[in-house]
């Protein structure tokens, strides 16, 4: 098992500061090797009860620290993430065979969210408001209170660390469920926000492999005031539901469908270079993935050879690896499901530029699709590995309503070099996150959250923190 150190050798929940067990034991698998990283134990259903009370009172003294002080703790946080970005980074790429490069970026970036939380956790603040009627009143903004963080193992550090950095900042404490395929990397990160000065039972994490009954235990709690959930948009519905009985506050993170759009006047190298970031980041597993590629006739054939060429010199292989561009997929029924993905498409008429059709464990080699047409199962689906599906198109009106024709509205992305078309088509398509030119959708600056059904609530950017606080209006009828 890949450790931080000999006393971070955790293999159970952590609540309070103490490891709990008391469910049952589950192996973690590096999907790489097939070999097991670790062995843990699950929190017992009837423990999860118990985990919720210390969050409560952990956070009743949580929100009494001082706004300098949160601060102070989210900074030395990231530092201490900083000081062990190689074994965290390990860690990832163990547990989600993540490339080490890209995991160490992962670590890179929670730090530089926990530092802009840290900011903002310094600009909390109410409002004094007009006299009205004889009577003063004002406004404060105050912690939702207990939240429940559900992640998912495709960012196991940073879909934690968006939400419970800012949860901390605004003076909440937090539940964290991992996904039962990442586990150990939640528990090391809060060893050392523990390390860094949060106090302990601000940040529990929840370990199971039976998260829809830990799920269902969270949702009907009243004492767990919101659920911040990242992953997908069946398991987000789902939530949802089950959070009406309690009418929890909610921020969903879910899947995506991102189209992208290459116009014949399009600077077609940068297209490509974005191409290639947008479909096999992390081996193709990512939420803004570009689903589905939408190429002017006219610059079709010249796309689609560019493409396949910057494709073909791709290599697969050990996420360890500095000269790997693609690792394994999370396992080997996701390789399995990409090979039903692919056969559909050509069945119904796709052309195959590259990539073979058969599955090593997790592996799955990169592949391109030519001839793509919207009845083939990829168009709907959220593809979710390394295949990129090229589609004609003529003109930008037909363009920009196939690429609104989802619900997934998480990320779009165009290219042209005609600066009008530019804003005007990246106004007009219904998603979250557009790159316009441009394949980089993530800092901590950035707002970030899905449109129709791919998401509710805004993750990082400049409100940050306000999915995390109430506001109180305050009425004092005084002389
Ligand atoms: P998932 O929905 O299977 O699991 C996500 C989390 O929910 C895990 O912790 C899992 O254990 C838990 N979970 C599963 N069933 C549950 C239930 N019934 N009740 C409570 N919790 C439950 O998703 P995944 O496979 O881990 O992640 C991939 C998905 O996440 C993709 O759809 C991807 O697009 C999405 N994602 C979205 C974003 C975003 O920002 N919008 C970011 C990353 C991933």
């Amino acid at each position: 098992m890949v450790q931080l150190k000999e006393s971070m050798a955790l293999a159970a929940s952590w609540v309070g500061g103490r490891a709990v067990a008391g469910g049952d034991r589950f192996e973690v698998i590096n999907p790489a090797t097939g070999e097991p990283v670790a062995t843990l134990e699950a929190i017992a259903p009837e423990q999860v009860a118990g985990a919720i009370s210390t969050a409560v009172d952990a956070q009743i003294e949580w929100q009494q620290r001082s706004l300098p002080g949160r601060a102070e703790i989210l900074l030395a946080w990231a530092d201490l993430l900083q000081q062990h970005r190689e074994p965290l980074a390990k860690l990832i790429t163990a547990e989600s065979g993540k490339l080490l490069t890209q995991a160490g970026w992962e670590i890179d970036h929670c730090a530089a969210m926990l530092r802009w939380y840290s900011q903002a956790a310094l600009r909390i603040t109410g409002t004094t408001l007009p006299m009205h009627g004889g009577q003063r009143n004002f406004t404060l903004k105050q912690p939702v209170g207990v939240v429940a963080c559900i992640t998912p193992w495709n960012f196991p550090a940073a879909a934690i660390i968006v939400k419970a950095g800012a949860a901390l900042a605004a003076g909440c404490s937090c539940l964290i469920k991992p996904s039962e395929l990442t586990p150990t990397i939640a528990l090391a990160l809060v060893q050392l926000a523990e390390r860094a000065g949060v106090e302990v039972g601000v940040l529990n994490v929840l370990i199971t492999n039976a998260p829809a009954t830990v799920g269902v235990v969270l949702c009907a709690d009243p004492r767990v005031h919101m659920v911040s959930f990242t992953g997908s948009t069946k398991v987000g519905k789902q939530l949802y539901q089950q959070c009406a009985a309690t009418v929890k506050r909610l921020a969903l993170e879910m899947g995506g469908n991102a189209p992208f759009i290459v116009f014949a006047d399009a600077d077609i190298e940068r297209a490509v270079e974005c191409a290639i970031n947008a479909r096999f980041y992390n081996s193709g597993q990512i939420c803004v993935g570009a689903n589905r590629f939408y190429i002017e006739s006219t610059i079709y054939d010249q796309f689609c050879q560019r493409l396949q060429a910057a494709v073909a010199s791709m290599s697969v292989g050990d996420p360890l690896l500095a000269t790997s561009d693609i690792g394994p997929q999370i396992h080997s029924s996701a390789a399995s499901r990409l090979a039903e993905l692919v056969a559909d498409a050509i069945d119904k008429g796709a052309r195959l530029l590259l990539g073979e059709q058969s599955t090593s464990g997790a592996f799955f080699q990169p592949t391109v699709l030519a001839d793509m047409q919207p009845t083939m199962l990829a168009f709907s689906a959220e593809i979710f590995g390394p295949v990129a599906c090229l589609y004609r198109f003529d003109s930008e009106e037909e363009v920009i309503t196939s690429a609104n024709s989802t619900e997934a509205g998480l990320a779009a992305y165009l290219f042209t070099e005609n600066i009008s078309r530019l804003v005007r088509v990246s106004e007009q398509l219904q998603a979250g996150a557009i790159g316009a030119n441009s394949c980089q959708l993530f800092a901590a600056e950035i707002p970030f959250g899905g449109w129709k059904q791919s998401g509710l609530g805004k993750e990082q950017g400049i409100d940050c923190l306000d999915e995390f606080l109430q506001v109180k209006s305050v009425c004092l009828g005084i002389e």
